[in-house]
C-alpha cells in the first residue's frame, strides 16, 4: 500500500493576480460514500484534467479527486506560455538522443500545442489565446545563439514560424526593455492559464474536490494491469470515510 499526501484541511486558492482575475468555478462537491467508476484520476491539474477528459471521450466514466480545488497546484500559477519545443534546445535533444528521437521529440510538442488549441476551441474556453512568444537574448553574446537556432530550426526541422528581432525593434512588439534582440515564435500561444484550467464547462466528467487521498495497491508496479474490465475492482483511492473503486 502507498500512501500519498494527506492533508485534510479545505483551502481557498492561494492569492495571486490569476486567482483575483479568473472567474472561478463554485466548489465542487466532496466525495461522499463510495462510489464505482472506471478510472478514478488524482489530481486536477492539466495532467489529470486531460487524462479525464481524453478517457471520458472515449467513453469510460472517470472522477477526478483533488486534495484541495482544481487547477490548485501548477497549472493554477503558470505563465501560460502554450511553446514549441521541450525543455531544452533541440539540438542539445539531438546531442542526448540522436537527430531522429529528436525530430519526434519536436513533432510532439507541435501537436501539444495544437491540441490545446483544438481544446480552447473545441469547449469555447474563454483563456484569452493569443498568439506568438518573444525568446529574448538578456546578453549580447546570446543574440548569435537565437539566429543559429532559428537557422537550425528551419534548415533541419522546416519550421517556418520564426523571425528574428533585432533590439531596436524589440519596442514596438513588447514593453521589454534592455534585451540585445529576440526570437519571435508565431508557432506559440499564451493563455490566461487560470481560465483555461478553471473553467472546464461542457467538459463531462465528475469532479469533486478538497479529497486527501490514500491510493491502495494490491500489485506490485510492474504488473499494472492493461485490462480494465477483468481488473477494474482491484484499485481504490481511499479517503476518511469515502472510496472510489
Ligand atoms: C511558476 C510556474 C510557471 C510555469 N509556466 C509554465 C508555462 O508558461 N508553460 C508551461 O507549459 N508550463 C509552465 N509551467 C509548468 C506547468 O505549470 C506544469 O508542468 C503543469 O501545470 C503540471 O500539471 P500537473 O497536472 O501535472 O500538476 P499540478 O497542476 O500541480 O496538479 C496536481 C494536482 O494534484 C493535486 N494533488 C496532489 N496530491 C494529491 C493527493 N494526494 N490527493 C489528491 N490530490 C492531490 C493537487 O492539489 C493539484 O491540484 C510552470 C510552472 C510553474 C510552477
Amino acid at each position: 500500500m502507498h500512501t500519498f499526501a494527506i492533508d485534510a484541511a479545505p483551502r481557498h486558492y492561494p492569492p495571486s493576480w490569476y486567482a483575483a482575475s479568473a472567474q472561478l468555478l463554485p466548489p465542487f462537491t466532496p466525495l461522499q460514500g463510495d462510489i464505482q467508476t472506471d478510472v478514478c484520476v488524482i489530481g486536477g491539474g492539466y495532467t489529470g484534467l486531460s487524462t479525464a477528459l481524453h478517457l471520458r471521450k472515449k467513453g469510460y466514466d472517470v472522477v477526478v479527486l483533488d486534495a484541495e480545488r482544481v487547477g490548485w497546484g501548477a497549472s493554477g500559477r503558470d505563465g501560460g506560455h502554450v511553446g514549441t519545443g521541450q525543455r531544452a534546445d533541440q539540438t542539445a535533444i539531438e546531442k542526448w538522443v540522436g537527430l531522429e528521437a529528436a525530430k519526434g521529440l519536436w513533432q510532439l510538442s507541435l501537436e501539444a500545442v495544437q491540441r490545446v488549441c483544438d481544446l480552447i476551441d473545441e469547449y469555447q474556453i474563454d483563456c484569452e489565446l493569443g498568439s506568438g512568444n518573444l525568446h529574448f537574448a538578456a546578453k549580447p553574446s546570446h543574440a548569435g545563439g537565437l539566429q543559429d537556432e532559428l537557422e537550425h530550426l528551419e534548415t533541419v526541422y522546416g519550421y517556418e514560424q520564426l523571425s528574428y528581432v533585432s533590439a531596436d525593434k524589440i519596442s514596438e512588439l513588447s514593453s521589454a526593455r534592455g534585451f540585445h534582440g529576440a526570437l519571435l515564435d508565431n508557432g506559440c500561444h499564451g493563455v490566461s492559464r487560470s481560465l483555461y484550467c478553471h473553467d472546464p464547462d461542457g467538459i463531462e466528467f465528475e469532479v469533486m474536490w478538497e479529497v486527501p487521498v490514500e491510493l491502495l495497491e494490491d500489485h506490485e508496479p510492474e504488473n499494472v494491469p492493461l485490462d480494465f474490465e477483468a481488473d477494474r475492482a482491484r484499485f481504490g483511492a481511499d479517503t476518511p470515510g469515502n472510496g472510489a473503486r
